[in-house]
């Protein structure tokens, strides 16, 4: 049977000297799919990267494109497209010999160059700037520019790393729904490295999520952030309320008892999970209510401090056992003025535990 797979990286070391910057990597991207690598600056990210582009030789491991293993083929043979933060566009060139640069590379007789650049520059909307300079254009074009000179030569595999960590907010929102429109409309295996979470999130089919040079976790990142491998990835894709504590079950229910005496409640199925045992148990700020006090099965809580996010309102309080609770609620006209008591209340359901 075909393997599915089009990029495949199978146990990967890489060190710098004595330093490991890379530990045992493996991981496969679908054809045709994005994934991307998400971590901390120095998480080894774009080490993996360089590797993958043919600019590194990994310490040990392979890399297999379509099969093929790659690992210590020149860059130029790979039939890969490449995009970084700062887009190395050639200064001297226009546009159109920037994006020509590629194919001429790559020894493309001259006939065919030009309906390849004119093609890849209408594909980024970029037509009209060909006979310029890259000074003469704006950020958000430039990249635009780097991503035509990536796709020309039609690579089975586009690399790119921290693309779009130059342009401002808006652009960048901007630039991320084109770049997935277009990743999707020509069907190219896509591997985006980048530190931030928002991005990784809206624009990749999977995230690999990475700390300290090893992979925290493979997910849909849906799945990522609510069903953290463990209390680094939670905290890293975004705010979390973190419970440690042993997991008891008294009169049918189930909850981690909080070092200050409260209780957390969870699933019942949770019991399973480890036992009596010290436990970790993830809830997002947006998975708890804020209810009267009293309420049944609630946190009694005081509010410390409200932030206004437009979209939403954080609210920061503290539970009577002294623990420091983030709650995200939609309901941007409510009050919730500080100092006032209310209850907290979540489905037990969304508690999720991990092993600690
Ligand atoms: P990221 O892209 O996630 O920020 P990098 O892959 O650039 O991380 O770096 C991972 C680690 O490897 C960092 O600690 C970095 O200092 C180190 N490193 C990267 N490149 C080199 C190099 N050429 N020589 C020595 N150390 C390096
Ligand atoms: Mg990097």
């Amino acid at each position: 049977m075909a393997d599915l797979s089009s990029i495949r990286i199978e146990n990967l070391n890489m060190f710098y000297g004595v330093y490991q910057a890379l530990v045992d990597i493996s991981l496969s991207v679908r054809s045709g799919t994005l994934t991307a690598v998400l971590g901390p600056s120095g998480s080894g990210k774009s080490t993996m990267l360089s590797i993958l582009a043919g600019i590194h030789m990994p310490s040990s491991g392979r890399i297999l494109v379509d099969d093929r293993d790659v690992t210590f083929l020149p860059s130029a043979e790979r039939n890969v497209g490449l995009v970084f933060q700062s887009y190395a566009l050639f200064p001297h060139l226009s546009v159109y010999e920037n994006v020509a640069f590629p194919l001429r590379v790559r020894h493309l007789p001259e006939a065919d160059i030009r309906p390849r650049v004119m093609e890849a520059l209408d594909r980024v909307r970029i037509s009209d700037f060909a006979r310029r300079k890259p000074a003469q254009l704006s950020g958000g074009q430039q990249q635009r520019v780097a991503i035509a000179r990536a796709i020309v030569f039609q690579p089975n595999v586009l690399l790119l790393d921290e693309p779009l960590a130059a342009l401002d907010r808006k652009l960048r929102e901007e630039v991320r729904l084109e770049l997935r429109h277009l990743q999707r409309e020509l069907g190219i295996t896509t591997l985006l490295v980048t530190h931030d979470q928002d991005e990784a999130m809206s624009m990749a089919d999977e995230v690999v999520i990475m700390s300290e040079g090893r992979i925290q976790q493979i997910a849909e990142p849906r799945q990522a952030y609510h069903e953290p491998a463990n209390v680094f990835v939670a905290g890293f894709l975004g705010v979390a309320n973190v419970f440690r504590g042993p997991l008891r079950a008294a009169a049918d229910r189930v909850f981690i008892e909080l070092p200050g005496g409260e209780r957390i409640a969870a699933h019942p199925a949770g019991k399973g999970i480890g036992g009596t045992g010290a436990m970790v148990g993830i809830l997002r700020p947006e998975q708890i209510a804020i209810v009267e006090p009293g309420t049944n099965g609630s946190v009694v809580a005081t509010v410390r401090e409200t932030v206004f996010l437009g979209e939403g309102v954080r609210v920061h309080l503290q539970s009577e056992g002294g623990f420091d609770f983030v709650v995200q609620t939609a309901q941007t006209k409510r009050d919730f003025p500080a100092g006032s008591r209310v209850g907290l209340a979540w489905n037990p359901e969304d508690l999720w535990l991990l092993a600690s």
